[in-house]
């Protein structure tokens, strides 16, 4: 009786939800028994049973009244028997000799560790206190209190590093732990030659098995679908064993275009921390710490005093840019053997300062846009929606993203205290129009010319 209503329930389920939630979702429910109003459902993972729960009981429940099984309660349960989905469980009673576990595993396909990448060696600030204690707490290896840990932030803040230190006292505290840590592109890029060797069950099981998973940039697999598909699934059947996993991306979940829906909620699940733009302590502390490095490395090299505060002030962009100053200036004073003095400074690094000088402001932004288009500076910020004003409002919003660090909120703050979805429509908006619309293309370029000069 139960799978017969079943049977029908799961064709209209079909209809109403789509091919592709239907085929996620619902297909690897099996209804178990329809009693005392409670529809009982066996899940392959307590996550999939969840999810529908939260996510389809409406809808479950109103087809099942139409078919004649009206039911109060959904219950979804992962029978023993199922298959766990890492099935590299080793099974004693079957086997003679149980395999010791580790050493005839394959070498986990990851990205090596860089080494210069401790927690030792990052500074922490206020801008990125918050990351670095979630990726502290991960790092410790203990059961798992948020899943996943989702790292943002722009360029060169520190996500690769934070989550190299992760895998590095991770190693150094449980060498037996299989930790992989691995770019999205390279998740893509071994995907896609296992599906060519056919090898995938292979590519799946290894996935599975790791203890900790880390994925860098994720925002690359935004728009490639069944990389997407797969690494839902890897997700899933971690999250499932209570596996640590640790994501990175340039921006948060929920800005990641061309990422499904399903992904974004799922990487939402767990914590999400960003780290925001360097502050100038953080800066100075981190030229502090490298000035510690490199004088070791060129001793008898020393640095004038107000060279770093200068450089902490002038050079603002990441920390990757920093770094390469601090570099180029040791190698240059190595070489003339001189002391780093502010003109050395100034004169060595005019490229890299001339750049920084030119980082427009929102402020500015506005009033370059509401010049050019003629509308006041005022209704930039002001709650106008005719087109004449939206227009402009919304090309200053996307030049805002473009040129500046400020994240959505910091640019909706300054757009008269709007929401960071409506600065993400507006940039949206824009950067659709400017592929068919050819006067927007040229108002931008034209406004992004006299910015950067
Ligand atoms: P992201 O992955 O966010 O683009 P990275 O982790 O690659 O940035 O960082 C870029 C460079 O800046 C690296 O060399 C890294 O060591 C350094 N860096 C970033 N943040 C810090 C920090 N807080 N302390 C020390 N070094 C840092
Ligand atoms: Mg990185």
């Amino acid at each position: 009786m139960a799978t017969e209503i079943w049977g029908q329930v799961r064709g209209e389920l079909l209809e109403t939800l789509g091919k592709n939630t239907f085929v996620t979702w619902i297909e690897p429910l099996a209804l178990s028994s329809l009693q005392d109003g409670v529809a009982s459902f066996d899940a392959p993972t307590t996550f999939l049973g969840n999810w529908v729960a939260r996510n389809y009981s409406d809808q479950i429940r109103r087809i099942l009244g139409k078919a004649g099984a009206s039911v109060d309660r959904l219950e979804f349960s992962v029978p023993r028997s199922a298959p766990r989905p890492a099935a590299r469980t080793p099974q004693p009673e079957t086997r003679a000799a149980p395999p010791p576990r580790p050493s005839d595993e394959p070498d986990l396909p990851g990205a090596p560790i860089d080494q210069r990448f401790t927690f030792d060696t990052f500074v922490v600030g206020k801008p990125n206190e918050l990351a670095h204690a979630a990726a502290r707490r991960v790092a410790e290896g203990g059961p798992t209190s948020f899943n996943p840990l989702f790292l943002y932030g722009g360029v060169g803040l520190g996500k690769t590093h934070l989550m190299h230190a992760i895998a590095w006292e991770l190693h150094q505290r449980q060498p037996q732990m299989r930790v992989l840590y691995l770019s999205a592109e390279q998740f893509m890029y071994r995907f896609v030659q296992a599906l060519r060797e056919r090898q995938i069950m292979d590519f799946k099981e290894l996935f599975r098995s790791v203890d900790v998973l880390m994925v860098d940039d994720v925002q690359f697999i935004a728009g490639k679908d069944s990389t997407q598909e797969e690494f839902f699934h890897t997700f899933n059947a971690l999250v499932d064993q209570n596996k640590q996993i640790v994501i990175s991306a340039d921006r948060a979940p929920g800005e990641i275009k061309d990422l499904e829906d399903r992904i974004k909620s799922r990487l939402q699940c767990g914590l999400v921390v960003d780290l925001h733009p360097t502050d100038y302590e953080l800066r100075l502390g981190i030229l502090q710490q490298k000035v510690q490095f490199y004088s070791n490395q060129y001793s008898g090299l020393t640095v004038a005093d107000g060279v770093l505060s200068f450089l902490a002030h002038r050079i603002t962009s990441n920390v990757r840019v920093l770094e390469g100053a601090l570099t180029r200036l040791f190698a240059f004073a190595s070489l003339v053997g001189r002391e780093i003095t502010l003109e050395l400074a100034q004169d060595c690094l005019a490229d890299i300062l001339r750049t920084s000088d030119r980082r427009a402001t929102v402020e500015e932004i506005q009033r370059k846009v509401a010049d050019h288009y003629n509308v006041r500076l005022s209704d930039m910020i002001g709650p106008k929606r005719a087109r004449a004003i939206a227009r402009p409002r919304q090309m200053a919003m996307y030049l805002s993203k473009q040129l500046t660090s400020r994240s959505l909120p910091e640019i909706g703050r300054r757009f008269g205290g709007r929401d960071h979805t409506t600065i993400m429509h507006g940039v949206r908006v824009i950067e659709d129009l400017q592929k068919t619309d050819h006067q927007i293309a040229e108002d931008l370029q034209m406004l992004r010319r006299l910015l950067e000069s």
